[in-house]
């Protein structure tokens, strides 16, 4: 069967994300707009994946643990996990590679740690969207060392895309996908940008409710109907290898 999915979301754990992004509000909105399967993908932090899990799979929706990180070049790359455990794994290791900056929340936002019933558990006290001491071959090889899905997010948007950064597609590291804000642009891209039989992963990176993919719209996949969690997951990831 083919999913609908929404790989790219911020709660509000991210600084600028809003604050009804809690795990239980994306996961409630994924289910409402018809979304098979949710990927959270917070900047530099997978602290709210635990609380999304439980949310997700009380509204029947496939969740995906994944981190947006910002590589020492400000490029922003998207690491999807094959399981909750490997997140929170690598989640541990991006804290010792994040440069220490205090969070200022009057001017970046809050980055509220949260249960699955909207409890704030915690909040983060240091600023995530910052840039890691990880360059974009090393936090690519890190996550991939994790077990994730790893690919440079939105290169059609100015802000932290690949293409804005670099000027090109570099040909290291390699990646078997990438991330596009807008389907129209994927075409015009694979041409300028030789990026060859690479997949192209449709997400919203929403920061808004109101932003999540509409399931009729959203980016489809095959994904068996049955099965465990785990290896339904996989099998989404897979299909971008
Ligand atoms: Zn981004
Ligand atoms: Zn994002």
């Amino acid at each position: 069967m083919k999913l609908a999915c929404d790989l790219h979301l911020h709660s509000c754990l991210s600084p600028c994300g809003d604050d009804d992004m809690t795990p239980a509000n994306i996961a409630g909105m994924a289910s409402v707009k018809g979304l098979g399967a949710a990927a959270l993908t917070d900047h530099n932090s997978a602290k709210n994946c635990p609380a999304f899990f439980k949310a997700c799979e009380a509204y029947g929706v496939l969740p995906i643990a994944g981190m947006e990180m910002t590589t020492a070049e400000d490029i922003h790359v998207v690491a999807l996990f094959p399981d909750l455990a490997s997140a929170m794994e690598f989640d541990r290791f991006i804290d010792e590679k994040r440069v220490r900056v205090r969070n200022r929340p009057d001017i970046f936002g809050r980055q509220r740690i949260m249960d699955e019933q909207d409890r704030q558990i915690a909040e983060e006290p240091d600023l995530l969207i910052n840039a890691l001491s990880l360059d974009i071959a090393a936090a690519t090889e890190s996550a991939r060392s994790f077990g994730a899905l790893v690919y440079p997010a939105h290169i059609d948007k100015e802000a932290n895309g690949i293409i804005a950064v670099l000027g090109m597609i570099p040909p290291e590291p390699v990646y078997t996908c990438f991330e596009f804000h807008d389907r129209a642009n994927v075409e015009t891209y694979r041409e300028k940008y030789a990026l060859g039989g690479a997949k192209a992963v449709i997400s919203s990176d929403a920061h808004y409710l109101w932003d999540i993919a509409e399931g009729e719209t959203a980016l489809r996949v095959e994904c068996p109907e049955t099965g465990s969690a785990d290896a339904r997951r996989r099998a989404v990831l897979e299909s971008f290898l």
